[in-house]
């Protein structure tokens, strides 16, 4: 506890370490103590009292004796709501592993976690402050649990985060994942960018110097400080680069943090007369936000001696913003936000989120028991992507219109090349199906089949379609369709 907290907090740890008095973690400390870290990161995300309360008790009514009622009587029904959204999130979750209670007439488990999203967006937040510590102290589970959350961490939670533009969160989450899912490759990028950023460092300083001194000389008041680059995102752009780190121009950036609009622009202006900006890399930002409602003006620049440099500029509200994203607005906005949550009005959002209002609509009328086309609801949370689940709850993430057979290979390519068929949500379905969001996914194989020339027009996915290449032409039969392939002119 500490001095700043209120009489009702103060209560809420109280009635949290009474509820979990005997349990322990993995780590073998008491239990509260992961509460208690939940409530400190909610706390220095600046969230409300309310949902600071509900992150204390969020695992109590599903570890404890305690019901939500004992809460409702105690805090209220609004954190009363956030306990029963994260509690529902978690059970919806465990859920997934078991594909008997999973059916048949909850379509899926992504629409019970739009529900607990259109409730309350500040479900989502305790739930990302919870996967946080559980990040943090991953160490202490056993080695397939680890590679487990770790993997659902990077697939949902930090797309999650990052949609919200918490970016600080998004970095920490993704880059404490990757470490468990790929600890070989983390260690290798991670001294690729030690390395780069120590020989690096005599240059940017003076780099540093010559910007700083051309701003000062036209009076602009400003900050500036180097950005690293995380592991896990250097891992993403490599990949889409053919791993190639001659294409990676961001690897070190100077971020410019200035007083307004104007003062950014003119920073910009003044950066390209000391430097040749690269051709197509000065992205504006500020007039157009990202869809997570990110504004900064970014350029690339060539310095005298060389050296590729990436500016990030922005105003101090906009840096608030991409490091603290949703948590930050309701910072801002924490006394009216309250009222405008009971009132279930959300017009404090930035309009770049405007697809939580979308989402929250569609909860309403899920809630209220009307038909909703989820077909129609554009979902921007995941992009182009969609989730699946194997029938012992793994998440398989792959893109928007795959087939069965992209699934198969995405799981190993032992499992892709003898499949008979496959079951979707429980009942066998043809191999032409596209893969919804949330369905559970089971493929049945024999080591009699093996991949066919038919088989490349129900894939998507190029990894699938190489491997499929690959076992048709080491199976010795004639290539037909690359024989017959004559050179194009174009
Ligand atoms: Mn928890």
């Amino acid at each position: 506890m500490t001095e700043k907290d209120t009489e009702c907090i103060s209560r809420a740890v109280a009635m949290a370490t009474e509820a979990h008095k005997g349990q322990t973690r993995k780590t073998g400390e008491p239990y509260i103590i992961h509460p208690l870290a939940v409530k400190k990161i909610l706390e220095e995300w600046g969230m409300d009292e309310d949902t600071i309360i509900a992150g204390i008790l969020h695992d109590t009514v599903e570890d404890t004796d305690l019901t939500l009622n004992d809460i409702k009587d105690e805090f209220g029904e609004s954190v009363a709501f956030l306990v029963d959204g994260v509690t529902k999130l978690s059970t919806a979750r465990n859920g997934m592993r078991d594909i008997d209670t999973y059916l048949p007439e909850t379509k899926d488990n992504f629409l019970r976690l739009m529900i607990a999203l259109g409730s309350d967006i500040r479900v989502l937040i305790i739930k990302l402050a919870d996967r946080l510590h559980n990040l943090r102290t991953l160490s202490a589970l056993p080695p397939d649990k680890q590679k487990k959350i770790a993997k659902e961490s990077l697939e949902v939670f930090a797309p999650l985060a990052d949609r919200l533009n918490m970016g600080l969160l998004r970095v920490e989450m993704a880059d404490l994942a990757f470490k468990y899912v790929n600890p070989k490759r983390f260690e290798e990028l991670k001294a690729v960018i030690d390395k780069y950023n120590k020989s690096a460092e005599k240059s940017l300083q003076k780099i540093e110097d010559e910007v700083s001194a051309a701003l000062m000389k036209e009076k602009i008041n400003f900050t500036i400080s180097g950005r690293v680059k995380s592991v896990y995102s250097l891992h993403k752009k490599l990949a889409k680069h053919n791993q190639n780190m001659g294409e990676i121009y961001d690897l070190t950036a100077l971020r410019i943090i200035v007083d307004d609009i104007t003062a950014c622009y003119l920073t910009l202006g003044i950066i390209h007369s000391l430097y040749m900006p690269m051709n197509g890399r000065i992205k504006d930002y500020i007039a157009m936000p990202k869809q997570n409602g990110y504004q900064s003006l970014h350029t690339t620049v060539i310095t005298k001696d060389k050296r590729i440099v990436e500016f990030q500029i922005r105003t101090k509200e906009m840096h608030e913003y991409a490091e603290r994203g949703l948590a930050a607005s309701f910072y801002y906005n924490e006394q009216k936000l309250t009222e405008n949550y009971k009132k279930g009005k959300i017009e404090h959002l930035p309009t770049n989120l405007l697809w939580i209002t979308e989402l929250q609509m569609t909860a309403a009328k899920l809630r209220e028991g009307k038909k909703v086309d989820l077909r129609k609801l554009k979902l921007n949370l995941f992009a182009d992507k969609i989730f699946v689940y194997t029938p012992k709850g793994d998440i398989i993430d792959l893109p928007k219109g795959s087939l069965p057979l992209d699934f198969a290979y995405r799981l190993h390519s032992e499992i892709g090349d003898h499949v008979i068929g496959v079951k979707i949500n429980g009942k066998m379905a043809n191999l032409n199906r596209k893969l919804e969001h949330g369905d559970v996914v089971e493929i049945l194989t024999s080591k009699n089949q093996l991949p066919k020339q038919s088989w490349l027009d129900k894939i998507i996915t190029s990894h699938a379609r190489s491997k499929i290449m690959h076992r048709l032409n080491r199976s010795g039969k004639p290539d037909e369709h690359r024989k017959k392939r004559k050179p194009r002119s174009h």
